[in-house]
């Protein structure tokens, strides 16, 4: 059995999956900071601290930029702000940025974690005047919850039951000026009245290879490397899938390899050798990917086919599929999208047959 049918067969959950591929976007253990503390700049993942540091999403820093100075001017909170794509682009990243800047604090939590009115309310609570709320995974807030968080966007208060049948209160709480920030790779499932909410809503990009490489060579610097060659910048980049944490990831991978099995040098022979161990091809697919690719192109014959017969085949689950997938091999042209179903485009055809 392929590592990567392997995968999807044992690990049917979304994040089990993910938690798995080299590849993936999704953070990974140790990778992200602890939810629902205050954000640390310590420990294992050191991001950019100002706007200036973050690299790349051109229009949306300067979107940014724009709003945090006119609300400093006036004397009030950052507007709420709602970033969607997909895993690893630097969502978390802008909400520690954006609590920086402000000269705040940055509380990181997410949508699953706060499953019950409680939890939020205990996390608003707990909020400074002009911190950030950071939600990941927003649109997996339950609708009970959801409902508290309306009242909180637009007017800082909560409205809270205490006790339930006769003795029952309701009880309001009044908030500190905060600023929402959420995140989410599914904007579709988001609620109308939760979007509405929000007074920034921005899609981030997959980042151009130029962009990758200054992330590279900033990260490179932070973790005291000394040895990694303009080719090995580039071949990293190549297999990044446009998304920093595979970047980032992928150096760490690499240098291990280098150190030990290599001469330490972390040059494209390094990376093609190390990464080559984890079934990660010059392009950044892995064999989830290339299996996707290649069920589409022997079962149904390069379709169209429809998403669920397609997971059915690989026995994996098709949101697992449209999430940590699909995005990439839309991205990079190997497969499209029709009325009638997915189709293995020319181009992912000539990659098979490569
Ligand atoms: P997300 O929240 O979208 O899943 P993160 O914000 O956790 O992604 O970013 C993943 C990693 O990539 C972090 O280590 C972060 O420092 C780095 N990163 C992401 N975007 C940028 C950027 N624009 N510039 C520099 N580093 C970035």
């Amino acid at each position: 059995m392929f590592p990567g049918l392997a995968l999807i067969a044992h690990c049917p959950d979304d994040a089990g999956m993910a938690r798995e591929r080299i590849v993936s976007g999704e953070s990974q253990g140790g990778e992200k900071d602890s939810a629902p503390e205050p954000s640390v700049s310590s420990g294992p993942v050191v991001r950019p601290k100002t706007l200036q540091d973050y690299v790349g999403q051109a229009a949306l820093v300067e979107r940014l930029s724009i709003a945090m100075e006119a609300v400093k001017g006036r004397g009030e909170s950052m507007e709420h702000v709602l970033l969607h794509g997909p895993p690893g682009l630097g969502k978390t990243t802008l909400a520690h940025v954006i609590a920086n800047e402000m000269g705040s604090t940055a509380w990181v939590t997410s949508g699953p974690a706060l499953n019950k009115a409680a939890d939020l309310v205990g996390t608003l609570t707990k909020l400074g005047e002009g911190d950030v709320l950071f939600i990941d995974e927003i649109h997996r807030l339950p609708p009970a919850v959801e409902e508290y968080i309306y009242p909180a966007m637009e007017d800082f208060k909560v409205d809270f039951t205490v006790d339930s049948g006769m003795h029952a209160k309701v009880i309001t709480l009044t908030l500190k000026p905060f600023t929402l920030i959420g995140a989410t790779t599914r904007a579709g499932m988001l609620t109308q009245p939760l979007r509405a909410r929000f007074g920034i809503t921005h899609h981030l990009e997959y980042y151009p290879h130029s962009d990758l490489i200054e992330i590279l060579k900033r990260a490179v610097v932070r973790m005291g490397i000394s040895t990694v060659a303009v080719s090995g910048f580039d071949a990293i980049a190549e297999r990044s899938r446009g998304t920093p944490r595979v970047a980032l990831r992928l150096l760490r991978r690499v240098r291990d390899f280098a150190e030990v099995r290599g001469t330490g040098a972390i040059d494209a022979p390094a990376v093609t050798a190390a990464l080559k161990l984890e079934g990660v091809d010059d392009l950044g697919l892995d064999e989830i990917d290339r299996k996707y690719l290649r069920v589409l192109a022997e079962v149904y014959e390069g379709g169209p086919a429809g998403l669920e017969a397609i997971a059915a085949t690989m026995g994996g689950d098709a949101g697992t599929l449209e999430d940590i997938v699909e995005p990439y091999l839309l991205q990079i042209g190997f497969l499209s999208r029709t009325p009638r179903g997915r189709k293995l485009t020319a181009a992912g055809e000539g990659h098979l047959r490569g």
